[in-house]
């Protein structure tokens, strides 16, 4: 090995053992970070502090200047971009728009949440992750175009629902970004594009002028003058961390081959002449063999002579004596990539936390990352990665915590304010909070609602982005009559026949149109009682005759009180509102072989219960089963009901209902809901059903009655409900009170919520019914 060494000194500048490194040699290794320069330092200063005080007259400047083009407008229409996306071969568009849709779906899957906690009883601490506001994107120019730059640092402030994205490039020589750029910028759903390169375009996004807006973030790579400036204007705006040029460290052994461990480090040293390529080597053979084909490998590569400087000045082939020794290296090394290229790199992946990424196997290259399999390529280098990490969706919120402290709970840790307050010597701090412990009335707002029944979590992020992304034409046209896209959406949902689907304005308007539809005025409707509260209030405003049945004992339906008479209409709610219990299939289906009118079944909560009964549908011409997104899918702002029922009955319905009663929004969320977002409502759902068990378990528990339910609310009985829902009231939870519901009496119907929540309202409840 020595002898090799030797030989390739001019090659690569670490070569020989790594156990042989010097402690100089760490030092040098380690301090590789990007080092202030005077002149960088000076020149930069001076272009912030014109772009500062002279705006758009300064950036016209220093294109003039340092881009050598006379720029006529700083900003690139829309059109330009558009234009370019049909202008790029269709296989740069085809891998552009793979690799989007690629990193969206990565950053999506990380978006974060709303975290409560309560670390004494009375006080509850939330966590909002707000996203940002406005974010600016730099996309690195000059003689190369990075497209995938762009995708990286604007999908992922895209997808955590940053309200407008704008992209700074420098011009090209002909004072337009690359074409490939400007598609990106389309692909990326970039809101404006700005032809404004290195230093001026972060000090114009940060400090804004009369064009560019100023930003709350800025991201993405550049220049050492970019990077420079991002660090003078820390405090102004905050940034990404500060990019020093490209790193890879490659640990192997066999059976990686020399080939594929030197196309690792010759593709990140391409990059800039100041890029680090290190292989930590465990065979000698291998070492030897990567030792002797790199200069032939390098001298082969087009970009070759800035591969060669990159190799000499900080490239490097090291031998270790074991897996642990190359992972020390790693550890205080902390590189930007580093590549596993060896057996049992899982393990090895597991016990290091200091690398910006880890590519697993000698087969996943740096560049499927650098552009394909959705991960970030914006990393930390220069050994950031030891405290920072690379450009994630979780980059685009900051956090607002909402704190929230009840009457019993201030009295109770007021004493200890008071004490905290006099040791640091700020009295006035103890006075406050005595004067607030001294607060008796909740001044608190209703901040929780837990009584319109619907998932207490945010609609999914796939439904965000398609709202988010609703074009002007779509609002300022009519939408389809009755949103027929959509309605072939849920159709695939719920696994019925489009002619067999409606889609409403809510559950609630279709509802209303069945009672019109099916039944003449002076007919009866029958329906189990207690049950939704709007089925009496249509019958009565479409002139129907309400015929409430009592539930038998046991909770079943009563059957042939139900069917007495003939109803024009049955309505039956399963899991049913207020008490949340199902009724059995065989029970439904043997109301529907008897009835001789329209049985309508209300599955507004059917997510939710362990069964559903849409199949149903094709056996029996008079089911019209009804169905909403208010509930599971957390839309009911949204207003999207459907009905599934034999298309006959269908038909009939539209008759009685007024066009365009699906809004362009309601549809394009409806369609993203059960599309891409179909994966987050089942897993809030599911997490709602472990919550709803562990809810009516502890009320149990606390010595109330809780009805058995299969919807995402309890119905708790037995209780001075007014008085229990104004203490939860003052608490800021809304519930919805109940008196004398027929064959229960007074109730409280609590929404499933999270955790924290539910323990705040089981004590309240408690304390009430003590
Ligand atoms: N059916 C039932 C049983 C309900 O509880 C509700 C609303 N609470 C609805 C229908 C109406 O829901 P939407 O109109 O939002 O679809």
């Amino acid at each position: 090995m020595s002898t090799t060494v030797a030989r390739d000194a001019r090659v690569l500048r670490w070569t020989g053992r790594l156990s042989d490194l010097a402690p100089s040699d760490r030092t040098s290794l380690l301090q590789r970070a990007v080092k202030p320069d005077s002149g960088v330092e000076r020149v930069t200063a001076n272009i912030v502090e014109s772009v500062r005080s002279r705006g758009d007259k300064a950036l016209f400047e220093l294109g003039r200047d340092l881009d050598r083009v006379s720029l006529t407008s700083l900003e690139i229409p829309r059109e330009k971009w558009r234009q370019a996306l049909e202008t790029i071969p269709p296989a740069v568009r085809g891998a552009l728009e793979r690799a989007a849709r690629n990193i969206a779906a990565v950053h999506s899957a990380s978006l974060p949440c709303t975290i409560v906690s309560e670390p004494e009883p009375g006080i509850v601490v939330t966590r909002r992750p707000d996203p940002l506001d406005r974010v600016g994107v730099y996309a690195p120019g000059g003689r190369a175009a990075y497209p995938s730059s762009v995708l990286m640092g604007a999908i992922p402030a895209r997808v955590a629902g940053v309200r407008e994205v704008i992209l700074c490039v420098p011009p090209g020589s002909d004072g337009a970004p690359a074409t490939v750029t400007l598609a990106a910028a389309a692909i990326a759903g970039v809101d404006r594009v700005f032809t404004i390169g290195g230093a001026g375009a972060i000090a114009a996004m940060a400090y804004g002028t009369e064009t560019v807006p100023r930003v709350d973030k800025i991201v993405g790579p550049g220049n050492a003058f970019v990077t420079e400036a991002k660090r003078q204007l820390t405090g102004i705006v905050a940034t990404d961390t500060l990019a020093g040029p490209s790193e890879v460290v490659v640990i192997a052994d066999r059976p990686a081959t020399s080939e594929s461990v030197i196309a690792e480090l010759l593709a990140q040293a391409e990059h800039d002449p100041a890029a680090v390529s290190i292989a930590i080597i465990l065979d000698e053979e291998l070492a030897a063999a990567i030792m002797d084909e790199l200069p032939e490998s390098i001298a082969r590569e087009e970009r070759a002579g800035i591969i060669a400087r990159a190799m000499a000045t900080a490239g490097g082939v090291l031998l270790a004596e074991s897996v642990d020794s190359a992972t020390e290296f790693v550890s205080w090394f902390a590189p930007e990539h580093l590549v596993l290229a060896l057996s049992g790199a899982e393990e090895i992946a597991s016990r290091i936390t200091t690398a910006g990424t880890i590519c697993i196997g000698s087969g996943c290259s740096v560049a499927f990352g650098d552009y394909l399999t959705g991960a970030n390529h914006i990393l930390p280098t220069g050994g950031a990665a030891r405290g920072s990490s690379g450009v994630s969706v979780l980059d685009f919120f900051r956090w607002t915590t909402v704190q929230r402290v009840s009457s019993e709970a201030r009295r109770r840790v007021a004493d200890d304010v008071e004490i905290f307050a006099s040791a640091e010597g700020l009295p006035a701090h103890g006075r406050a909070a005595a004067v607030a412990a001294s607060v008796t009335a909740e001044q608190s707002p209703v901040s929780v609602r837990l009584d319109d029944n619907t998932i207490v979590s945010p609609p999914s992020p796939a439904v965000q982005r398609a709202l988010a992304a609703v074009k002007p034409d779509s609002i300022s046209a009519y939408p389809n009559v009755r949103g027929e896209s959509a309605r072939n959406a849920l159709a695939n949902y719920v696994g019925a026949e489009r002619d067999s689907i409606t889609i409403g304005c809510g559950s609630d308007e279709i509802l209303d149109a069945a009672f019109r539809a099916f039944a003449k005025p002076g007919e009866a409707i029958a329906y189990p009682d207690p049950t939704f509260g709007m089925v009496p209030v249509f019958a009565r405003a479409n002139h129907l005759k309400p015929v409430p049945l009592p539930f038998a004992r046991g909770g079943d339906i009563d059957r042939s009180g139900l069917l007495a008479d003939d109803p024009a209409i049955i309505y039956l709610c399963s899991p049913n509102n207020p008490t949340g219990a199902v009724i059995r299939r065989e029970t439904i289906e043997s109301v529907l072989r008897d009835a001789t009118g329209i049985v309508i079944l209300d599955e507004a909560y059917a997510e939710f219960a362990d069964s559903e009964n849409v199949d149903l549908v094709p056996k029996f011409e008079r089911l019209l089963v009804l169905r909403t997104l208010s509930k599971a899918f957390g839309l009911a702002g949204l207003r999207v009901g459907y009905a599934v029922g034999a298309p006959s009955l269908i038909t009939r319905l539209n008759e009685v209902r007024p066009p365009y009663t699906v809004n362009a929004f309601a549809e394009t969320a409806a369609i993203a809901a059960v599309g891409p977002g179909l994966g987050w409502m089942q897993e809030r759902v599911a997490e709602t059903q472990r919550l709803r068990k562990r809810l009516i378990t502890a009320l149990a528990a606390g010595g109330m009655t809780v009805l058995p339910s299969e919807a995402n609310v309890v119905l708790i009985v037995g209780i001075d409900s007014t008085a229990a829902g104004a203490a939860l009231e003052r608490s800021g939870i809304r519930a919805r009170v109940f008196q004398e519901l027929t064959g229960i009496g007074d109730a409280i119907r609590l929404t499933v919520g999270p955790w924290p929540v539910m323990e705040q309202a089981i004590a309240i409840l408690r304390e009430t019914t003590q």
